[in-house]
């Protein structure tokens, strides 16, 4: 089993100045403006405040989880999470 997983990024929605995003095959919460899912850089800095539409976003699970965009390939990685879909 791998260790990481790649999300797909969904379509950003802000309803009453919440952010939230979510994978677009299997649901999962990549962005929530209420403090739990806040994109930062590695020095721990703010990001952009979500990803890409369309993104392929890996994330490798850890002490401290980490986050990578994948270049676009036009088809999806093995990690892929439609299982969870
Ligand atoms: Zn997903």
């Amino acid at each position: 089993m791998s260790d990481t997983l790649t999300h797909l990024a969904g379509l950003p929605v802000c309803v009453r100045g919440r952010l939230v995003q979510r994978c677009a095959i299997c649901g999962a919460r990549m962005v929530d403006s209420d403090g739990r899912y806040i994109l930062r850089t590695k020095d721990g800095s703010p990001g952009p405040p979500h990803w890409p539409l369309g993104a392929m976003v890996q994330v490798r699970a850890g002490s401290q989880t980490e986050y990578v965009v994948l270049p676009d390939s036009g088809k999806l990685p093995e990690d892929n999470c439609l299982e969870f879909a």
